[in-house]
C-alpha cells in the first residue's frame, strides 16, 4: 500500500456507498480501477475469476506485453492497483445487480447474499466463446486453434494453416492468412462457400476442401484434420470463428440496450443506454462497429475511456 492517506470522498462518507463498482477483472476492468484510483475515487472491483483468453498461455499484440502470459498482465495489474487506497479488490461472482428507487440513489450489487451501494456502476463482464462441436477443436483452442489471426497468425508463420468454416468471412480470415502461413486451406466441413466467399478464397490462392471434418488431433506440427472421406491434413494452425454471449447476466436484469452482436451498446464514452450504468471491454461496443474489436488493448483502452466518464459523472 501507499504511504499517502487517502480519504473516501464526501459523496462516499454520506452515502456509506461506493463511487463506482467495477464488475469483472479482465483488462477492462482493471484498467479502470486503475484510472478511478488515480482521481481517488472509491472503487469496488469483483472479479469471478473466468477470463475469456482463459484458453491461450500467450498473448500477442499489447506493445510491451507481446507473448506475455494473460495470467501474469492480470497478476501485475493487481499489484499495481495495491498503491490506490481507494481501490478494493475481491473475489467472487456477484449474481444480481439492480437500480435503486429514487433520484440519484444508485444502483446494488449482490454478492455472496450481500448487497452492495453504488452509485455509478461500470460492467467489464465480458464475453464467453462457443465452438463448433468438432471433436477435438476445443482442446486445441487457445493454441493451435484461433479464432483471431491478429491474437495469433504470426505464430503459423511458413506453415499450412487451415480455416474452419463456411460463413461469410471464411474468405476474408483466408486473405488475412495468406501472407503468414505457407498455405491455406479452408474446410467447409461439408458446407458450400456462396459465391463472392468462393471467389476471394480462389483469388488469395487458397483451396478448399469441402468434406465433412470429422476431427482434429494434436499432431507435432500443429493438428491432424481429419475428414469422412479421403486423406488426413496435416496443420501448424486452425482458424475458427467463434459464437460468444454476455458472460453475465446483468445487461439484461438492468434492461440495457443491446446491439445485434449481443453486446451491450455504449457511447464513445461507454455510457450504456441506462444512467449511471457504463460497460467496457468486449461486453460492449459502439454502434458504428459491428462486433467488438476484442483485444486486451482495446478492452484496457475502452476501460480507461468508461472510467473517465464516470470521474465525469461523479463531477455532476
Ligand atoms: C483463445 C483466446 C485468445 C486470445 N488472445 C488474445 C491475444 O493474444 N491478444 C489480445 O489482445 N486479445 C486476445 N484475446 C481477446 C481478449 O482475451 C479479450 O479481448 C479480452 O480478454 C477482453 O477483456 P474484458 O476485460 O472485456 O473481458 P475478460 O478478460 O473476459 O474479463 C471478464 C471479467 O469479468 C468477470 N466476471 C464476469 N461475470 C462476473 C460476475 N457475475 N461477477 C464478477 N465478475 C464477473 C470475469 O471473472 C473476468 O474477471 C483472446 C481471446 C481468446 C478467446
Amino acid at each position: 500500500m501507499s504511504s499517502a492517506t487517502i480519504a473516501r470522498t464526501t459523496n462516499d462518507r454520506a452515502t456509506g456507498a461506493y463511487e463506482v463498482i467495477v464488475v469483472g477483472g479482465g483488462p477492462a476492468g482493471l484498467q479502470a480501477a486503475l484510472t478511478l484510483g488515480r482521481m481517488h475515487r472509491s472503487v469496488l472491483l469483483l472479479d469471478s475469476g473466468s477470463y475469456r483468453n482463459d484458453p491461450t498461455r500467450a498473448m500477442h499484440n499489447f506493445l510491451t506485453h507481446d507473448g506475455r502470459a494473460p495470467a501474469d498482465l492480470r497478476a501485475l495489474a493487481r499489484a499495481e492497483l495495491t498503491a490506490y487506497d481507494t481501490v478494493e479488490v475481491r473475489d467472487g461472482e456477484a449474481t444480481r445487480v439492480g437500480q435503486v428507487s429514487g433520484d440519484d440513489a444508485g444502483f446494488e450489487v449482490l454478492i455472496d447474499g450481500e448487497a452492495i451501494s453504488t452509485r455509478l456502476l461500470l460492467l467489464a463482464t465480458g464475453v464467453r466463446d462457443t465452438l463448433p462441436d468438432t471433436p477435438g477443436l476445443a482442446g486445441l483452442f487457445g493454441t493451435v486453434a484461433a479464432h483471431c489471426p491478429f491474437c495469433h497468425g504470426h505464430e503459423y508463420a511458413g506453415l499450412p494453416v487451415a480455416v474452419l468454416g463456411s460463413h461469410a468471412h471464411v474468405g476474408r480470415l483466408a486473405a488475412m492468412l495468406t501472407p503468414i502461413a505457407s498455405e491455406v486451406i479452408v474446410l467447409t466441413d461439408g458446407a458450400d462457400l456462396d459465391e463472392a466467399g468462393a471467389a476471394e478464397v480462389a483469388g488469395v490462392g487458397a483451396s478448399v476442401r469441402s468434406q465433412g471434418v470429422s476431427g482434429f488431433c494434436p499432431s507435432s506440427l500443429g493438428a491432424t484434420v481429419s475428414f469422412g472421406s479421403g486423406p488426413d491434413l496435416e496443420v501448424g494452425g486452425v482458424l475458427v470463428s467463434t459464437t460468444f454471449e454476455q458472460s453475465a447476466p446483468f445487461a439484461g436484469q438492468l434492461g440495457l440496450t443491446l446491439l445485434g452482436s449481443g453486446c451491450v451498446e455504449v457511447d464513445a464514452m461507454g455510457r450504456t443506454s441506462l444512467p449511471g450504468v457504463f460497460a467496457a471491454g468486449d461486453a460492449a461496443h459502439t454502434a458504428a462497429t459491428p462486433m467488438p474489436m476484442s483485444s486486451v488493448l482495446m478492452a484496457a483502452a475502452a476501460g480507461q475511456m468508461a472510467a473517465a466518464a464516470c470521474v465525469a459523472d461523479l463531477l455532476g
